[in-house]
């Protein structure tokens, strides 16, 4: 490419980059963070800026990509309304299945976009212009900037890459590399655990689905900042507390609370879960019903959240909802090895509990185990599923399973999001009130040592 030229290409990226990023800029000072997220995620990152990185040769608009990222990042930052690190920014440039936002890099997936626009119409180009190009060089320092940030530094030129030239394949093998890294540079067992954690099967659903009112998908600011920060790693509060409700230390990222049984939070975060399978269940006509009773004779036991009377064989299911958190002290060292650790031990523990009673009375028993990052159970995606393709054989009268199901799993992920954000915001008010009563009994002390018993007494004080 003639100088001339590469000045034009540069020209027009810059003019392009600008209005990317004016647009990224103005979406952060939007209304809703969900719904800017959402924008941001889907409109204004890599894909607003396709056409250019398969036109333009990585090397020549490297510092105009560069730029590009940083404005990403500066808008999230706004919506988050708090500084990310290093480590958390990468994990947002990772797809939401490796458990990140969408947001890719620029710089990253340059040569992904421009090796297969490229060689793909090499051929084509050459015919039309009927000589030879210098495309190829271009496609070689292409490939060596590929090579250095996927997972095949064995990639050395076109011929030795293994796989189809399409920018979908070539992004894949620099999001396997960008995900081994974060997991390899974690700052802490915690953060490596979160990040196993937010890459599991349907753990990225909560951000996927259109943020309706209507579709009972929209979440509230509050609501959706505090999840997004929870996933991304970046603390809730400013440090450690007293946990309001069961008088234990709470760390400043909000693990304690989302497993906290202290209140009735937990329970209606799993009853949350439990309902979205209920009515989903009553749209496939399934004749539900929720917390059945007196299922198990002569035994208190209540192993149906969700009982159908009939299923698969003909033979009646028990579904048992069970949310647990991989972050919890007692299995956040397991979980930074093993992904799915928590997944295992919950349907484990389940099993334990229920399973022989139900074989007893011919019940089939379904645990329905979900980590509170949204990561889902084998067994939960095959019963959801199931009943997704029901709802649409028995309701929409079609095959075609996809949009239902899909949207049955968004609705599952946001109520358990918003349960975990009732423990969170919860946590907050409690904290106040736990504040303000310590500040009012202190007072009471220094300025009515007399009257003090009896106003401690009235207003339900205690010492601690
Ligand atoms: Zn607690």
């Amino acid at each position: 490419m003639q100088s001339r030229q590469r000045s034009k290409v540069a020209i027009k990226f810059g003019i392009k980059l600008v209005q990317s990023g004016a647009r990224a800029r103005a979406i952060a000072q939007l209304i809703s963070a969900q719904v800017e997220t959402t924008l941001l995620r889907s409109c204004l990152a890599l894909p607003k800026l396709l056409y250019v990185l398969r036109t333009c040769p990585p090397d020549h608009i490297t510092h105009a990509t560069r730029q590009f990222d940083s404005i990403m990042r500066e808008a999230l930052e706004s919506i988050v309304s708090s500084r990310i690190t290093d480590w958390s920014w990468q994990k947002a440039s990772l797809p939401s299945n490796r458990g990140g936002l969408n947001l890719r890099s620029a710089v990253l997936h340059a040569p992904a976009a421009f090796i297969s626009s490229a060689a793909s119409t090499k051929t084509l180009v050459e015919r039309i212009l009927n000589r030879p190009t210098n495309l190829d060089t271009y496609l070689e320092k292409a490939v060596s900037a590929l090579s250095s940030s996927s997972s095949h530094p064995e990639w050395l030129n076109l011929d030795d890459i293994d796989i189809p030239l399409r920018q979908r394949h070539l992004s894949c093998a620099i999001d396997e590399a960008m995900y081994q890294n974060l997991l390899d540079t974690s700052p802490s067992t915690r953060a490596r655990a979160l990040a196993n954690s937010s890459a599991l099967p349907h753990a990225g659903d909560w951000l996927n689905g259109v943020p309706s009112d209507v579709l009972g998908l929209h979440m509230q600011d509050k609501e959706f900042n505090s999840c997004l920060k929870y996933w991304l790693g970046i603390p809730l509060h400013s440090a450690p507390h007293l946990c309001p409700a069961c008088r234990t230390s709470a760390d400043e990222y909000g693990d304690h609370q989302v497993g906290c049984g202290g209140n009735g939070d937990r329970i209606t975060r799993h009853n949350a879960v439990r309902d979205v399978i209920f009515s989903a269940a009553q749209s496939a006509v399934l004749g539900p019903s929720r917390e059945a009773q007196g299922l198990i004779p002569e035994s208190l036991s209540r192993p149906a959240d969700v009982f159908l009377p009939t299923w698969q064989g003909g033979r009646p299911a028990a579904l048992d909802v069970h949310v647990i958190s991989p972050l919890q002290q007692t299995l956040i060292h397991e979980a930074a090895f093993s992904p799915g650790h928590a997944l295992e031990v919950g349907v484990r523990r389940k099993l334990t509990t229920h399973l022989q009673a139900c074989r007893s009375i011919g019940v089939n028993f379904i645990p329905i185990v979900a980590e509170t990052l949204g990561g889902l159970g084998e067994e939960a995606i095959n019963i959801i599923g199931a009943i997704g393709n029901a709802i649409d054989r028995r309701v929409t009268m079609t095959h075609s399973t996809s949009s239902t199901k899909k949207h049955l799993f968004h609705r599952l992920a946001i109520a358990l999001w918003r349960g975990n954000t009732c423990l969170w915001l919860h946590f907050n008010y409690s904290l106040l009130k736990s504040c303000f009563y310590q500040y009012l009994y202190n007072y009471a002390i220094k300025h009515f040592p007399c009257g003090s018993p009896i106003i401690i007494a009235h207003l339900g004080l205690s010492p601690t």
